[in-house]
């Protein structure tokens, strides 16, 4: 399928869960997730209206980056290995898994500009997941402010892995807490006004819990084999 006649399937269903909570669709980012993909479908995407694209490898990042360039809103979405950084800092719009104070301290010596950063919070303490116990989140964020590059520009988190839609429910809920509990502090660092939630299985529950950008893959490029 067409990645059109994908986009059109989910832009119903994020209008349906939108509509269902008093949302305004409009305030819902989707991330389209290449990195299973080749840069043609990459391409496909942007020419579908795409305009943010993820990646969560530096290799598979700056190979897409170099075949497409600033037609589109760079996300660098997987685990950053801080040797990793001065590849990929002067391409990158939005880092969605700044989660330790390491990392930090090297996109602040290495960006050349402000950079967006979501803090990374492991809500359902998976022991195979990255990110900040959410009881960490609060120190992490004021120490954050030490770094005049890095702006936290929201929270992110990825659900367990379940069919059990309570559970993430409950995930996606306790991010948008704490969210807005890291909000209501102010810090000129840290607006903290959006929410990174929602892969292809459990994107619909995200939308309802507040999720201001969608990190979509299989569901939207599908997982076609890069060649
Ligand atoms: C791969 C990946 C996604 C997309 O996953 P799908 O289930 O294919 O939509 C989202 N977020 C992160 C951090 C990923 O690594």
């Amino acid at each position: 399928m067409s990645v059109k006649q994908r986009l059109q399937t989910i832009q119903q269903h994020i209008a349906e869960a939108c509509e269902k909570t008093g949302r305004n669709a409009a305030d819902v980012q989707i991330v389209a997730v290449t990195k299973y993909v080749s840069i043609a479908r990459a391409n496909e995407a942007v020419k579908a209206g795409i305009v943010h694209l993820g990646e969560s490898r530096a290799d598979g990042f700056l190979q897409k980056y170099e075949a497409i360039g600033k037609e589109a809103t760079w996300h660098f979405i997987g685990t950053l290995q801080s040797r990793k950084v001065k590849q990929i800092i002067d391409y990158v719009d939005y880092i969605h898994s700044l989660d330790r104070l390491s990392l930090a301290e090297e996109i602040d010596k290495r960006a050349n500009r402000t950079m967006k950063c979501f803090v990374q919070v492991n809500v359902s303490g998976e022991m195979s997941k990255h990110g900040l116990a959410p009881e960490d989140v609060f120190s992490f964020i004021e120490t954050l402010s030490a770094f005049s590059r890095i702006e936290v520009v929201g929270l992110m988190t990825m659900a367990p892995y379940t069919d059990d839609e309570a559970t993430i429910r409950r995930c996606f809920r306790t991010l948008r807490e704490l969210k807005e509990r890291v909000q209501e502090k102010q810090y000129p660092h840290a607006p903290c006004t959006q929410l990174s939630m929602g892969m292809s299985n459990d994107y619909v529950i995200a939308v309802e819990e507040g999720a201001t950008f969608l990190r979509l893959g299989t569901c939207l490029v599908g997982e076609e084999e890069v060649e």
